[in-house]
């Protein structure tokens, strides 16, 4: 049976890349060694950070003012890393609370510094994105979360602001074309849209740095890590390269313009037949629905559990809702075919026309 994998993170990768990832676990570059087994210093896997440091600031559009590191402790870690490098008693730190993972970067920021959070969609849910914000005049950064992974809302446009601007870009990035340069620290772990698990993406705009008293222990310091070229200690060498693997991958295809328009033809399909059947519905406002994760439910709930068995009798991986959400979640990340969106559509209708 086919399977359609829409997993939410660690989420589907290219073939081409998972073809290549197994090629280099044997023999990496002629080498005759394991990508698994060279030296994080050797020129082979110094080339490959460099490479992958690029392709990143191509497809943002960015320059020297930025600097990429690959982290380690997942994009969780970054919600007290950010703060930690960023925030300090005299300062304050602007959060956007869209659900659980905003309200994470909330509540580790609090361990740093004052925080307001000046967002908090939970009135309605988390089914919309409240898009004007007051920030108090202390205000060191904003942070959002471009992508709402678990409830399935997402930035369309960013706040035009004038402090600093921080996104967790977990699960949007290099969807489509973005205005990058609008962020001055953008964090993504790697495992949804980028890669696979064990590496985070950051880059950073060097100027926002250096500002707090704080002493930071050094593997924490985004200076330390720029000064050591992302190699500060053994970097997790085969995430790294499977991340350039994928990010080849997205140039190969045609860049982000060319994920912008399979990202919005699939979510395009799957909520135009959501919204037509009645057997489901989708309580997302419409300008914030995510183009990533539709996150949907059935009208009369308790028919989710016999959609869930079909999904599964007809090798649909990963649909069940989150566990605090509930219904149903459909990620669709750049490396999906427009193809499994299809046989999706098409098992919901059957589904319905049978209920
Ligand atoms: C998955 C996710 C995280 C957590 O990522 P980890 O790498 O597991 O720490 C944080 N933020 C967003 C938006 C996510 O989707």
């Amino acid at each position: 049976m086919e399977l359609h994998n829409f997993n939410s993170g660690p989420s589907i990768l290219p073939q081409q890349v998972l073809d290549q990832a197994a090629a280099a676990i044997h023999n990496f570059n002629n080498t005759g060694l394991s990508i698994l087994e060279i030296g994080h210093r050797t020129s082979h896997f110094m080339e490959v950070v460099q490479e992958a440091q690029e392709t990143v600031k191509r497809l943002m559009g960015l320059g020297d003012d930025y600097e990429v590191l690959f982290l380690q402790g997942g994009a969780t870690m970054q919600f007290m890393q950010v703060p930690m490098n960023l925030l300090d008693e005299n300062g304050l730190a602007a959060i956007c609370d869209n659900g659980v993972w905003g309200n994470k970067a909330v509540k580790e920021a609090n361990l740093f510094g004052p925080v307001k959070v000046v967002a908090d969609t939970s009135d309605k849910k988390h089914t919309y994105l409240k898009k004007d914000l007051e920030l108090p005049a202390s205000t060191t950064y904003l942070h959002i979360t471009t992508n709402n992974t678990v409830e399935g809302t997402q930035w369309h446009s960013y706040p035009q602001v004038n402090v600093p601007l921080v996104g967790d870009m977990s699960s949007d990035i290099f969807c489509r074309p973005t205005p990058f340069h609008e962020f001055d620290l953008i964090y993504a772990g790697a495992q949804k849209n980028m890669g696979a698990a064990g590496v985070t993406l950051v880059v950073v705009k060097k100027s926002i740095l250096g500002k707090t008293n704080r002493a930071i222990p050094a593997i924490l310091n985004y200076q330390k890590h720029i000064d050591a070229g992302s190699l500060m200690n053994t970097p997790p060498v085969f995430a790294i390269y499977v991340s350039l693997l994928t990010l080849r991958w997205i140039e190969q295809e045609g860049g982000l313009a060319e994920m912008e328009k399979r990202n919005n033809e699939k979510a395009n399909l799957l909520y135009n037949t959501i919204d037509e059947l009645p057997a489901f519905y989708c309580p997302i406002a419409k300008e914030d629905r995510s183009i990533m994760n539709a996150v949907f439910f059935l009208t009369d709930p308790n028919r989710e559990a016999d959609f869930l068995v079909l999904c599964k009798e007809k090798g649909m991986i990963g649909v069940k809702g989150y566990r605090t959400v509930g219904g149903i979640r459909v990620s669709m990340y750049n490396a999906l075919p427009l193809s499994s969106v299809k046989a999706f559509c098409e098992l919901m209708k059957s589904f319905a026309e049978k209920n």
